[in-house]
Parts: C-alpha cells; structure tokens; sequence
C-alpha cells in the first residue's frame, strides 16, 4: 500500500507511461489482435497475498493489458461512433478520482451539483436547446433513454405504474432503425418487447411520420395506450435524422412522450449549420446526447435533458430518513433525475474540455472532422472501384467496394473479407451496417486528434487491401 504523501514518487512514473502511450498510439495496432481468452489466461487465478510493488504492475500493464486493449483514442479509429477523449478530459479525470467524491445529492458535494447545473446550461445555450429546459449528466445514453420512458410511463399512467405495477397496454414506438437500448429499455420498464412497435422508414431511413400517425390512432381503436415516441437524431446504421417537427406535432395531438435520441449526432449541435436537425423540439419532451462520443470529454458522459422535470424527479424521488436534509427544494439533488443513488463528478471533466477548447475551439475540430469526411466520400466518389451508398453526412460516410462484373452476393461476401482483413491489418479499424441486405462499410472520422494523413493513409489501405482481395477472386 502507498502512502497518500508518497503520492509524487510513483506519480511521474505514470504520467510518463501516458505519455508514451500517446506518442506511440500511431504505431500500434487499432484493434487488438489477441485471441480470445489470452488476456484471462495471464492474470493469476488468485489475488497475491502480499502487496506488490508499482513497478511489476506497471511491466504487467505493458505486457499483458496494452496488446489487449482497442485504442479507441488512435486517430485511425474509424469504426462504429468514436469515444474520443482530450488532454483536458484526462487531466480532469485525474483530479476527480482523486477527490474521490460521490455526488448523489448537493450536500454531498454542491460545487458538484452546482457546476453540473452549468455545465448543461453551457451545453443547452450553445446547442440550441429550448431555454426552459432543464438538464442533467447521467452515465450513457441507455439509462437516459431508459428514464425517459420510465417518466412517460407514469406520466400517461398518471405514476400508477409507480404504485401498483405497470398496465398490460402501453405501447412504444420508434423506427426500425433505432437503436437497441430503446428495446432493452422497453424491457426493464415492464412494458414489454411486443409492445415495442417499430414504424417503417422512407428512403433515407427516416421514420415515416403518417405511419406513424397511423399506428397510434390504430393501436387507440384496438384499446391500447400509447406512451412514448423514441426518434433519432443520427441513428446507429446511417446516421439518418427523423423529422422531429412533424412527429412533435403528431405526439402533441396524441398527447404522447416524445424522447429524441441524439446520441451521437447531438454534438453537431453546436454548430449553428446543423441545429435545423432539432427545429421543432419545443413540443418535444426529452432529448439525449452523449459528449462521451464527439465532444472529446472521456467515457462516461451523457447530458440528458426534460421539458417538465417535476415530472422526471417525481418519478424517482425516493426519501429515507438518512437522506432528508434541510437544502431540499432549493437546490437540484440529481439522485432523483435518474436511476443510480451513487453518481460521479462528471461535471468537471466537461468545465475542462469547455474552458480550455471554448466554444470556436470545439466547432473548428467538429468542422475540420466534417471536411475530412467530405474529402474522403469525393475520394470513394470518384474511384472506379468504389461507391456511396449514401451522400456523406457529418462526419460519417458508407461505402462499399464494387468491382465490375459481381453479383450482390459476391459483393456481401468480398466486402465482409475486406472489412476482417483490414482490421486484421490493425493500419485502421472499421465497422460495417447492413442496408436492403447490402453489406456496407461504415467510415467515421471522429478521434480527437486525427489530420488528413489518417484519412488520406486509410484511403490508401483500404484500397491496396481491396486490390489484393480483387486479385484473389478473379
Ligand atoms: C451510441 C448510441 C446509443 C447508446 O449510447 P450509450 O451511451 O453507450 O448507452 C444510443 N443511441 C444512439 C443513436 C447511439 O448512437
């Protein structure tokens, strides 16, 4: 055990190790190449009895834990949605394990709460968030998901649902895009998976709003209860952006929950070129975003926020004696906006990616990711051998690689080889989706850091690895 007031021997030891760790990110594998199993295999089965020494842990961390880590923060990290992280971010890290605190309520720490309250006011401002909103940090986007259909389930059960168990026929929708968590959130509410109704998309996957409208009127015939909408801003696939104004207007009329999934593409936000993306979400009633994908502030982050939090807070206000105290009612005690009592400082690590980026700072990285991303669908565009499935949006482009004279299901299958041998490769990581049975590569162009050299060096691999696969198939 280490005494706290040694805390400066071993201290540069590990900022060190971080540092070497950043400066030789570029030249490491972005996906770990172990096999399953490899790691479990070297970690004994027992905790040692005597303490050991920092430095054999420190060995151990280069030799066992580094081969087996995905580096998320390579600038070559171009597969699913970035967990892109800053300097600033880990800093702040640092300070808050060290501070150690657990926020659950003001009292247990107020400048905790308090700075939470301003960071999402900074947040709401800069993105265009209806002004009479209120907003909080909640770890993913899954439990925010999760507390807005937890809240429009009392709500339209007027909190029976609370009290007594929840009614066989509540119902929720989203489209057949949406992502998973809607569902496992549907699950943990006692709603239930067959009363997750998903609504056909047009052609450029967004949810179809007379569908929809059409859907609840049906399901309200047939004695249904309509309880929560689930809409995407950016869904996980292909980034597509649902209507909000007119699905707003069809939840109003039905006096339905309307909770926008903004998790990803909700960064984008800040820029004022993409807030028409919310227009309209003054008659919505919650809305998430995570900060933790391209907001360069470190996993875990999510800003959640609720038109009527009385509503949010009296669906998971809880009170035992140990817990009442005197401040109640005049500041926020965010143990009650969402599921956890225990809640960490993630508040500080945002005040530090926002100080010291500032606003022009944060919209320039978004803005420069943005034209990478443009440069790299021209690039596709422009190749004989290649193609857009869709137009570049953001910063995210899908593609596939086409050679002439192939069916589609060659294609599935030399794209799918394509996409192992890369990874395999480890130059660059990427991810795949599926579209009207095409199997299509996903590129996402978000690591905090990343210049055009990656891009223009992924192009180049992705390319030389197609070469070699096309030489193979003919
Ligand atoms: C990433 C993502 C989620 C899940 O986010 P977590 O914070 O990992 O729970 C939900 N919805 C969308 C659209 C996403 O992109």
């Amino acid at each position: 055990m280490i005494d706290r007031k040694d805390f400066h021997r071993h201290a540069p030891d590990i900022t060190k190790w971080i540092q070497q760790y950043f400066d030789q990110l570029e030249e490491l594998p972005v996906k770990s190449q172990v096999a399953p199993g490899a790691i479990y295999k070297q970690i004994p089965d027992q905790m040692p009895q005597s303490g050991e020494p920092l430095e054999s842990i420190l060995q151990d961390m280069d030799r066992i834990i580094l081969p087996g880590m995905t580096h998320w923060q390579h600038p070559n990290f171009h597969a699913y949605f970035p967990a892109n992280s800053s300097v600033e971010s880990v800093y702040a890290e640092m300070m808050t394990a060290a501070m150690g605190a657990q926020c659950m309520i003001w009292e247990t720490s107020p400048a905790a709460a308090e700075l939470e309250e301003r960071m999402m006011e900074w947040l709401q401002r800069a993105m265009g968030i209806p002004k009479d909103w209120e907003g909080v940090i909640q770890d993913t986007a899954s439990s925010a998901t999760l507390v807005a259909i937890l809240t429009a389930r009392e709500k339209v059960t007027n909190f029976e649902a609370n009290e007594n168990g929840v009614p066989p026929n509540l119902r929720v929708y989203c489209s057949t895009q949406t992502h998973s968590s809607i569902e496992k959130a549907v699950k943990i509410a006692g709603i239930g998976r067959k009363n997750l109704v998903k609504i056909p998309v047009d052609e450029q996957m967004r949810m179809r709003p007379d569908a929809l409208d059409a859907q609840i009127q049906q399901d309200m015939e047939s004695g249904y209860l309509p309880c929560c909408v689930v809409t995407a801003v950016g869904t996980t696939g292909t980034v597509a952006v649902d209507p909000i104004p007119e699905i707003s207007a069809i939840c109003a009329r039905h006096n339905v929950w309307h909770h926008i999934d903004a998790a990803y593409a909700g960064s984008a936000l800040i820029l004022p070129e993409y807030q028409w993306m919310i227009e309209g979400m003054e008659q919505a009633d919650s809305f998430v975003f995570n900060p933790h994908k391209w907001l360069f502030t470190n996993f875990d982050c999510t800003a959640y926020y609720v038109k009527d939090a009385d509503m949010l807070v009296r669906t998971f206000d809880i009170l035992p004696e140990y817990l009442k105290t005197r401040t109640r009612g005049q500041v926020n005690d965010y143990r009650d906006w969402g599921i956890p009592l225990g809640r960490r400082f993630r508040a500080l690590k945002l005040w530090f990616v926002m100080r010291s980026f500032g606003l022009k700072g944060m919209q320039e990285r978004l803005r420069q990711h943005i034209v990478l991303n443009t440069q790299f669908a021209e690039w596709v565009e422009q190749s004989e051998n290649f193609e857009l499935l869709l137009p570049p949006f953001l910063n995210f482009t899908c593609f596939r690689f086409r050679p002439d004279g192939q069916t589609e299901e060659a294609l599935n299958a030399l794209n799918q080889a394509l996409v192992e041998r890369v990874n395999q490769r480890g130059k660059l990581f990427l991810t795949h989706t599926k579209i009207e049975d095409r199997y299509v590569l996903r590129m996402v162009i978000g690591q905090t850091y990343v210049e055009a050299r990656h891009v223009e060096a992924a192009w180049a691999e992705i390319r030389s690895v197609a070469a070699e696969l096309n030489l193979h198939a003919q």
